[in-house]
C-alpha cells in the first residue's frame, strides 16, 4: 500500500470521526431508518492488489443507489451506444427522485444515475437476462472478488412497500413506451439491485474495473471497452450525486457514486478506488462525512482528476 495513501486515511479518520455528527439518517425507506448513524469506515483498494481500511470498514450496509453503476455497466457493455437512444447523460440539477422533467422531456430521463434513468437499466437489463437478479449478484461478486456478497430481503421488502414515487416514475415513463418490463417487475428487481448489501471493503474493490480502463485488475479481464469505461467515469463525476454533482466536484474532483444508505465511492482513475461510508445524510441525500472524508483525502494528496 502506497504509505500516503494508509496514514491519510488513518488521520482523516481520527479527525472527520471526532466531529459532530450531523445530518439525518435515510427514513423514507423505514429499514434505513434504524441504522446507527454514529458507524463511520473507509477503505482504499489500488490497481495493484493492496488495500487497507479503518473503523467499520468491514460492516456490510445498503449500497442502495451506488448499485446503479453496476447495473450500467452491465448493460453498457451489451447495448453499447443504443442505451443512449432511451436514456440521457446530463446532469439533471433535480432530486434523485423527481418528476418533473420526465414529462418536458418526453419520458426519456436526464441520466442513469438519477432514479427515473436507472429504472430505464434495470429495464433493459431484464431484457438481456432471464434470472436478472441472480446476474446482479453473480457481476458484484464478480467485480469485487467476494462471494460473501447477498441481497438484504428485510431491506428491499421495507423499500418495496414504501416504494409509490418509483412505481410512479415506472408507470409514467411506460405511459411514453420508454419501460418494456411490467412495473411491478421492475420495481421488484430494482427494490433488491438497491438492497445489496457490502461493505465499504468490497465496495473498493468492486469498482477497480472503472478505476483501471474497464479492466477487472485481480481476473485480468476486460469488462468494458476503454471508451465506455471512461464514459461511466464521467457520468458518475456529473451526475453520482444528483443535484450535488457539482458541489462533489467542485469539493472532491473525483468520479463518484452515493446511496442514502450512506457509502460512497470513487474511483482515482489508474490508480486505486475508495469507499467511505457513514449513514447520516444532507438535503441531497448524501453522506455528509463521506463528503468531508474524500474531500481532505484529495486536498491532503493533492490529487483530483483535474
Ligand atoms: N433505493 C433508493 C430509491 O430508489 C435509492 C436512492 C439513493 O440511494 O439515492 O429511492
Amino acid at each position: 500500500m502506497t504509505a500516503d495513501y494508509k496514514s491519510i486515511i488513518n488521520h482523516i479518520y481520527e479527525e472527520v470521526g471526532h466531529m459532530p455528527l450531523k445530518g439525518a439518517v435515510a427514513d423514507y425507506i423505514p429499514a434505513l431508518a434504524e441504522v446507527d448513524p454514529s458507524q463511520y469506515g473507509i477503505a482504499i483498494a489500488t490497481t495493484s492488489g493492496e488495500s487497507y481500511g479503518v473503523g467499520d470498514c468491514f460492516t456490510k450496509f445498503s449500497i442502495q443507489s451506488i448499485s446503479k453503476v453496476f447495473t450500467l455497466a452491465m448493460v453498457v457493455r451489451h447495448l453499447g451506444h443504443t442505451l443512449w437512444e432511451s436514456v440521457g447523460r446530463e446532469p439533471s440539477g433535480s432530486p434523485f427522485n423527481s418528476l418533473v422533467q420526465l414529462e418536458y422531456e418526453h419520458g426519456i430521463p436526464r441520466n442513469p444515475l438519477i432514479n427515473a434513468g436507472a429504472l430505464v437499466v434495470t429495464d433493459r437489463l431484464m431484457n438481456l437476462y432471464r434470472q436478472p437478479k441472480e446476474e446482479i449478484l453473480n457481476f458484484i461478486r464478480d467485480m469485487s472478488g467476494c462471494d460473501d456478497i447477498y441481497f438484504d430481503h428485510r431491506v428491499a421488502r421495507s423499500e418495496l412497500s414504501h416504494g409509490a414515487r418509483n412505481i410512479a416514475l415506472a408507470s409514467f415513463m411506460k405511459s411514453f413506451g420508454n419501460i418494456d418490463n411490467e412495473v411491478d417487475g421492475l420495481i421488484d428487481v430494482y427494490c433488491h439491485q438497491c438492497s445489496v448489501a457490502m461493505s465499504c471493503m468490497e465496495l473498493a474493490k468492486s469498482f477497480l474495473f472503472l478505476a483501471n480502463r474497464g479492466v477487472n485488475p485481480v481476473s485480468g479481464e476486460r469488462i468494458l471497452s476503454i471508451s465506455r469505461s471512461k464514459r461511466l467515469g464521467a457520468i458518475m463525476l456529473t451526475c453520482g450525486f444528483y443535484d450535488e454533482s457539482g458541489d462533489f466536484a467542485f469539493r472532491v474532483g473525483l468520479p463518484g457514486k452515493s446511496g442514502v444508505g450512506g457509502g460512497i465511492v470513487a474511483i482515482i482513475p489508474g490508480e486505486a478506488a475508495i469507499a467511505v461510508w457513514s449513514p447520516a445524510l444532507n438535503s441531497y441525500g448524501n453522506s455528509i462525512r463521506g463528503i468531508e472524508t474524500l474531500e481532505r483525502f484529495t486536498t491532503l494528496l493533492g490529487i483530483s482528476i483535474f
